[in-house]
C-alpha cells in the first residue's frame, strides 16, 4: 500500500497568502495535541494490518497553517512515537513538513534535521504571499531557506503556486529553483475558487495554467535537469504516463476505491484529500472513530461513486492513457473546480501535460 496521509496539525499562520483555503482559520491557535497524533497512527496501523502489505509505503505530509509555529518539542513527539511502525518489516514511513520558511529557528533546525524533510512553499514571483501585517515575504523565505541547509535539515523541493502573480514569470521561478537544485511542483490555486472570493480574484484559467507549464518547460536547463533526475510536478508524472502507455503497459482502471491522499483536519476530521472541507464527504474522525465507522461511512461510498462517474466521463470517454498508461484515479479524487476544469476539456492538465515531452 502506498498511502499519503496531509496532516493538518494547525490552521495558525504568520502570512496570510490571498489564495489560501484556509484563510477563515489562519488566527486560531489550536493545534493537534500527541496523544491525537497516537490516535492517528493507530488508525493507520489498522489500515496497515488490514491490507495486510508489510512492505507499505507511508507518507505524511506535515502542513499547516504554519507548522514551524509549533514548538520544536512537538515535531520531536510526533516523530519519537513512530517507532510503532518500525516494529513491522518493511514498513517504509517518511516525513515531510511543508512549510512557508519565514520562521525557521535553531529549536526548529535541530529537531527537524535527519528526521524530516522539508518542502518549501515560494512562488519566487511572490506578491500573493504576503505576511499577516501586509509585507513582502521573499527575503525572509530565501533566508528560512540558507538557514534549513546551513543546519544540515534536507530539503525535498519546493511548491510554487500558479496564480496571478508569478503567471508571466516561469522564467524566475525555473532560475531560482534550478539554481537551488531542488524539485519544484507546479501547482493551479488547490481548491474553494468557489467558496471565498479571494482565492477566486488570485487564481488563474485552465489555458494560463497550461501556458504557463509550456514555458517553464522551455526554459533552458529544465529538460536537461529532468533527465538528470529532478522531479519537476505535473511534467514527471505525466511524462511517466505517456512512455508507459507507449511502452504498451496496461493498467486497471481505477474502480475509485484506492486511497492515494487522505486528509486529517486540525479537529481530526478525515477526507479524501480533494474534498477538504466538505462535510458531506467527510469519512468520520481519526481521533474518535474506529477503522470501520471511517472506512464504512456513507461520505466515503458517496466519495467513491462520484470518483466513478468521473472516471467514467473524463477519461474512459477518450483519454488514450487510460487503462494504459494511467488508472484515472488522479481524476476521480480530483477537486470540484478541477472537475469542471477537467470535464470542460474533456481531459485532465497530465493527459494535455503528457503531450508536451516531444514538443
Ligand atoms: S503560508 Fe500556507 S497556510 Fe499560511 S497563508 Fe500561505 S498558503 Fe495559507
Ligand atoms: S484524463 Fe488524466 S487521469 Fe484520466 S486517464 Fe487520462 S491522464 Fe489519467
Amino acid at each position: 500500500m502506498r498511502l499519503d496521509v496531509v496532516v493538518k496539525v494547525t490552521k495558525l499562520c504568520n502570512l496570510r497568502c490571498s489564495y489560501c483555503y484556509e484563510t477563515p482559520w489562519l488566527d486560531d491557535p489550536r493545534r493537534m495535541k500527541l496523544s491525537q497524533i497516537d490516535a492517528l497512527y493507530d488508525r493507520v496501523a489498522e489500515m496497515i494490518a488490514a491490507v495486510g502489505d508489510t512492505s507499505s509505503a507511508i507518507t505524511f505530509y506535515w502542513q499547516g497553517g504554519e507548522p514551524m509555529l509549533v514548538p520544536a518539542s512537538f515535531w520531536k513527539g510526533v516523530y519519537e512515537r513512530q517507532d510503532r511502525f518500525e516494529a513491522r518489516d518493511g514498513v517504509c514511513i517518511r516525513n515531510e513538513l511543508q512549510s512557508n520558511a519565514t520562521r525557521v529557528t535553531d529549536e526548529h533546525v535541530s529537531a527537524l534535521r535527519g528526521r524530516y524533510v522539508i518542502g518549501v512553499s515560494y512562488d519566487v514571483a511572490n506578491d500573493n504571499r504576503r505576511t499577516a501585517g501586509g509585507r513582502p515575504t521573499a527575503r525572509l523565505v530565501e533566508t528560512g531557506i540558507e538557514r534549513l541547509r546551513a543546519g544540515g535539515v534536507q530539503l525535498s523541493g519546493g511548491i510554487a503556486v500558479v496564480s496571478t502573480a508569478n503567471v508571466d514569470h516561469a522564467a524566475s521561478v525555473v532560475k531560482f529553483y534550478l539554481g537551488q537544485g531542488l524539485n519544484l511542483r507546479l501547482l493551479n490555486i488547490y481548491t474553494a475558487t468557489d467558496t471565498q472570493p479571494a482565492v477566486a480574484r488570485a487564481a488563474i484559467g485552465w489555458d494560463r495554467y497550461i501556458d504557463f507549464c509550456r514555458n517553464a518547460l522551455d526554459e533552458p536547463g529544465m529538460r536537461e535537469a529532468m533527465s538528470a533526475g529532478l522531479t519537476v510536478e505535473p511534467f514527471t508524472s505525466a511524462f511517466r504516463i505517456r512512455r508507459l502507455t507507449e511502452a504498451g503497459a496496461a493498467v486497471t482502471p481505477s474502480d475509485g476505491r484506492r486511497e492515494w491522499v487522505l486528509l486529517v483536519d486540525t479537529s481530526g476530521d478525515l477526507y479524501s484529500a480533494g474534498d477538504a472541507y466538505d462535510t458531506a464527504l467527510r469519512y468520520g474522525n481519526v481521533f474518535d472513530d474506529t477503522l470501520n465507522t471511517l472506512f464504512l461511512s456513507p461520505a466515503r461510498a458517496r466519495r467513491i461513486a462520484r470518483a466513478r462517474e468521473r472516471i467514467d466521463s473524463i477519461c474512459a470517454s477518450g483519454c488514450e492513457f487510460f487503462g494504459h498508461g494511467c488508472d484515472g484515479a488522479y481524476v476521480g479524487q480530483c477537486t470540484p473546480e478541477e472537475e469542471r476544469a477537467f470535464a470542460a476539456a474533456g481531459r485532465c492538465y497530465l493527459s494535455v501535460i503528457a503531450g508536451m515531452e516531444r514538443n
